[in-house]
């Protein structure tokens, strides 16, 4: 009996993923290494290593690969991507598809979060919902009536100061420069090195720069008073993204996901609490803030369901 599956994969700013996934989204096998300098190589690489180790009597029928960033779908290019500045400009899918003679899909990675999570995680029980991502960057997937809305919800680079920082994207102000885990990180160096008293001081044998998100909100649970200032700040920004989330679409709910989720009640409760007072009040109480069910495998699930539910021109391979 063949059974068909496909590789998945996820290209983030510090990451690349790729999974082997069944026809019933089951993940049969995940790789996982930094993005490094040359991404394009390490992709290819990890989907070698998983195509040379198909299960038997089990056919791939293509790749769909999630990128943080622009990308021009019927091309398969990414137009712009902030956080990984090697892969602007690339013709993934073109080289992916030469490479491997497969069918291939490129998708925004919070787009493909996004439909995973409509497809087989916490976004079954809404016809609408936003999706956000939390991590080195900020991005957005937005699902209406049921359906992934096909653009590039750039919701990390909305504006939320007139006159903030520089951002990756050539804006300033923008969302993700206060709410990511990156600006979590900058602030806290720039705090330390302006002589704040934290915990975060003596970790990595004192050397502040390898301070982690991580870091920060442990150290936060643990009660330090700069670490939680760090993490109220950044969710108050995060609040402010979600009340312009709320006032544009009214969604049932807004999904939220990233391993910053681990300082919930301090980092979300913070940006609720925002969000609540600057939404209006007839949409903010219609709207669920959430956390993602399928965390770091939602873009998985989601390029998958991608690949295997194409309707058309995807031929599956017979042997
Ligand atoms: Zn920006």
């Amino acid at each position: 009996m063949i059974r068909h599956c496909c590789i998945a994969g996820d290209i983030g700013g510090s990451n690349i993923r790729v999974s082997l996934v069944a026809e019933d989204f089951r993940i049969l096998s995940k790789l996982k290494e930094p993005s490094g300098g040359e991404p394009l190589v390490v992709l290819i690489r990890l989907i070698q290593e998983l195509l040379n180790n198909l299960p038997p009597a089990m056919s791939c029928c293509g790749i769909g690969l999630a990128v943080a960033g622009i990308i021009d779908k019927s091309s398969g290019t990414v137009l712009r991507s902030p956080n990984i500045q090697s892969l602007s400009g690339l013709g993934l899918g073109s080289a992916i598809k030469d490479k491997f003679g497969l069918p291939v899909i490129i998708e925004n990675d919070a787009n493909a979060a996004a439909y995973g999570e409509r497809v087989a995680g916490a976004g079954r029980d809404f016809e609408d919902f936003v999706m956000l991502t939390l991590g080195t960057g900020i991005g957005g997937g937005i699902v209406i009536a049921g359906r992934l809305l096909a653009v590039s919800a750039e919701i990390g680079h909305a504006t939320i100061n007139m006159t903030g920082p520089q951002c990756g994207c050539g804006n300033s102000g923008c969302l993700e420069s206060y709410a990511s885990a990156t600006a979590i990180i900058g602030n806290a160096v720039a705090a330390l090195k302006n002589d704040s008293e934290s915990m975060l001081k003596d970790l990595h044998n004192g050397n502040i720069y390898k301070i982690s998100a991580e870091d920060i909100y442990n150290a936060a649970l643990e009660g330090d008073p700069l670490a939680r200032t760090l993490l109220r700040d950044a969710g108050r920004a995060l609040g402010i993204g979600i009340a312009n989330i709320i006032n544009y679409f009214s969604p049932q709910a807004v999904i939220l996901t990233g391993g910053l989720l681990g300082a919930w009640n301090i980092y979300v409760e913070a940006a609720m609490a925002e969000a609540s007072k600057r939404a209006f009040p007839e949409l903010y109480e219609r709207t669920r803030i959430i956390a993602s069910s399928l965390g770091d495998d939602a873009g998985t699930v989601g390029m998958a369901a991608l690949v295997l539910n194409r309707p058309k021109g995807l031929k599956l391979k017979k042997n």
